[in-house]
């Protein structure tokens, strides 16, 4: 059972297929729907999209992205092409989660899983053979059981609290985006900006065709103090907007949906990632990356973690406490140190002073551009060892 039709339960119930596993996905949304996102695709979510056969229909119907500027809060930008994952995915695209998730979802269910949209799971509780999950539809509530279950649902946290696997809601960040057509020099690059935005923070302009965007602002709530007094992303969004230095980009554009803000869970170094016969994938562990919050990715990959190992506990019988708890151990394995390093690299850098510098700097070193943007988009290979001075002092040295 998969609750949850979102890249991590659609990925997971993909690769519990190409185990032969039967799986029925539940999802209290009719598809095709929305999710607020900012529809980048990073090359990290290219390779694992790459191994559910899914990239070359998807590079015909998204936005190909060969590069990214990135602003600095003074307003002054480095632009660079997207550093190369595995050597091969050096592009990202951009492609509305409307359609994303549609794909993802019928992908799942061409492999051979069955979906049951507008169902929502209430709970779920351990029983001697595995799970049974309450379930309402149509205001009826039933139950059905399963061996295990995979709990994809996002940053909506209602279930794992009902769950008791989380105690409270743990800080998130939030965002905002909207669609924008008539935009005035689009091309090819991603737009990630430090202007106008409440630090830590961030906002976007990912091109979605020749002269259309999603544009977006989003901050970590626990923010600074000495930012403009915003309480919600969508101030935060209409603030980007009005105070960066965007306008020139925007003179003509129109503003074509409906602005929508959105929470992030950023908490994968303290989240659960089970809780008794149920594994927990993408953003319901927690795993999106607090500099940039980018988690298709993750949540692809966590997804066919999950997958593989429930594969293997099936294979050998075995559902003991000590199989769940190696599934954390391979997750944290995989995230911990990136996750540790793109928080303390957000402590340290997101401060409008560091990152003037930084994109000064930038805009002269090769290797400082690549660095950045591989820090961004979680591609870069955390160090086991984290040393402000040892950073700075890499950053600043001649070149
Ligand atoms: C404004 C914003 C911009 C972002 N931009 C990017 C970006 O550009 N690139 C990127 O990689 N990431 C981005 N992200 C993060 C990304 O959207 C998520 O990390 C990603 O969607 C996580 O996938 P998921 O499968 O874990 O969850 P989701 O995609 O959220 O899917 C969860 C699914 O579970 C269902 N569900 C929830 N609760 C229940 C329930 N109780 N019963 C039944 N069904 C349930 C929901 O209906 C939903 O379909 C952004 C997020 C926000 C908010």
């Amino acid at each position: 059972m998969v609750v949850g039709a979102g890249p991590g339960g659609s990925a997971a119930a993909y690769y519990l297929r190409r185990h032969n596993l039967s799986v029925l996905i539940l999802d209290k949304a009719t598809f095709p729907r929305d999710k607020t996102c900012g529809d980048g695709l990073t090359p990290r979510a290219l390779a694992i999209l790459d191994d559910m056969g899914l990239l070359t229909p998807l590079t015909q119907i998204a936005c190909r992205i060969n590069g990214v500027e990135i602003y600095s809060p003074d307003g002054h930008s480095v632009s660079s092409p997207v550093a190369a994952r595995d050597a091969r995915y050096a592009y990202m695209l951009v492609l509305p989660r409307l359609k994303l998730d549609n794909l993802l979802l019928e992908h799942a269910l061409a492999s051979g899983a069955a979906f049951e949209p507008a169902v929502h799971v209430t709970g779920v509780t351990t029983t001697t053979s595995g799970v049974t999950l309450t379930c309402v539809q149509d205001r009826k509530t039933w139950t059905c059981s399963a061996r295990a279950a995979v709990i994809a649902t996002g940053a909506n946290m209602r279930l794992l609290l009902s769950m008791g696997a989380l105690q409270e809601a743990p800080p998130t960040m939030v965002a905002a985006r909207a669609y924008y057509d008539d935009l005035n020099v689009l091309c090819d690059r991603v737009q990630l900006r430090f202007d106008g935005v409440r630090l830590p923070g961030y906002a976007w302009v990912f091109p979605t065709g020749p002269r259309s965007a999603n544009v977006g602002a989003g901050y970590f709530a626990e923010g600074h103090a000495s930012q403009r007094g915003i309480s919600s992303p969508t101030e935060a969004f209409e603030s980007f907007v009005l105070h960066s230095h965007l306008h020139d980009t925007l003179a003509r554009a129109r503003r074509v949906s409906k602005l929508k803000g959105f929470p992030l869970r950023v908490d994968f170094l303290t989240a659960p990632t089970f809780m008794g016969q149920a594994l927990f994938v993408g953003e319901a562990a927690g795993l999106v990356n607090p500099l940039s919050g980018e988690g298709i990715d993750y949540a692809l990959e966590s997804g066919r973690i999950a997958a593989e190992h429930l594969a293997r506990m099936f294979q050998q019988a075995d559902f003991s406490t000590a199989r769940f708890e190696e599934y954390d151990t391979a997750l944290r394995e995989r995230y911990q140190n990136l996750f540790e390093f793109c928080h303390r690299v957000r402590r340290t850098f997101h401060h409008p002073f560091w990152l003037n510098v930084l994109v000064r700097l930038a805009s002269r070193r090769m290797d400082l551009k690549l660095l950045l943007i591989r820090i961004v988009l979680g591609d870069q290979p955390a160090p086991h060892s984290f040393s402000y001075w040892k950073l700075i002092k890499a950053l600043l040295r001649p070149h």
